[in-house]
């Protein structure tokens, strides 16, 4: 299972989807994608199996944008199948986001969704996630940061997520917890992935997010990583060796 995302000047497509297959060695059941086109509409595209089918279901779709989420799931709440598949959105379709982990008290947090009115359309713990922070996200009048920050401090379980909102198409928030992620730096474009192998063709500089900790990778920004307290970590950049 893994994690890729870009935000830059370049084509999201191409470098997530590599992203994906150099990441293929860690197992899955299904991959997704998530872009935001430069009309500003998020297009999510799933698929049950392998990344190369992924590729064939998008031939005829939309595949713009530079910036982009993508996953390899390998499931563990709800059967391996296209609904399943991540990316997930929220109810308004404006949030979208990946997961590799377990929500472990998403029952009760889906309960207290089901009350207000959200409904479900997979089996995941990941999708009660998602609406979660859409739920904080509107209810709180805040950021999707600070969304994503309130849902985590409710949140037990592990996981390396990465969150988009098509309202602002400069920006990725990634947070881990037991799971890993790491950042690349580039010149107005970065990468994120679950380990090193997705980024090391395109930059030397990366940052290991450590636990508990959220990144908000702003394509016109510095990167800037916060933890859950929010107190702000110092940025260790460390250099990629290539061999
Ligand atoms: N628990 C999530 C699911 O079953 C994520 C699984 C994963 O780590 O890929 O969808």
């Amino acid at each position: 299972c893994g994690i890729v995302g870009y935000v830059g000047s370049k084509d999201a497509y191409p470098i997530l989807i590599k992203g994906l297959h150099r990441l293929e060695y860690r197992g899955y059941d299904s991959a997704g994608i998530a872009l935001i086109n430069p009309a500003g509409k998020l297009n999510v595209y799933k698929s049950k199996g392998k990344v190369t089918e992924l590729e064939h279901f998008v031939e005829d779709k939309d595949i713009s944008g530079t910036i982009g989420i993508a996953h390899t799931r390998w499931a563990t709440h709800g059967e391996p199948n296209d609904v399943n598949a991540h990316p997930h959105y929220s109810e308004n379709g404006s949030i979208a986001l990946i997961h590799n982990g377990i929500i472990e008290n998403y029952g009760v947090l889906k309960a207290m969704l089901a009350e207000k009115g959200y409904t479900f359309r997979s089996e995941t713990d990941t999708e009660v996630l998602v609406q979660f922070i859409e739920y904080l996200h509107t209810e709180n009048r805040c950021t999707l940061f600070e969304a994503v920050q309130a849902a985590l401090n409710q949140v037990i379980g592990a996981y390396a997520i990465a969150v988009l909102d098509r309202t602002n198409n400069d920006e990725i928030i990634a947070a881990r917890k037991s799971s890993p992620l790491v950042v690349g730096i580039g010149e107005g474009e970065y990468f994120l992935a679950s380990d090193a192998t997705p980024i090391v063709e395109y930059v030397k500089d990366v940052v290991y997010l450590n636990d508990g900790e959220i990144a908000v990778i702003n394509r016109h920004k510095p990167l800037k990583v916060v933890n859950l307290n929010n107190i702000e970590s110092k940025i260790d950049i460390r250099k990629l060796e290539m061999n």
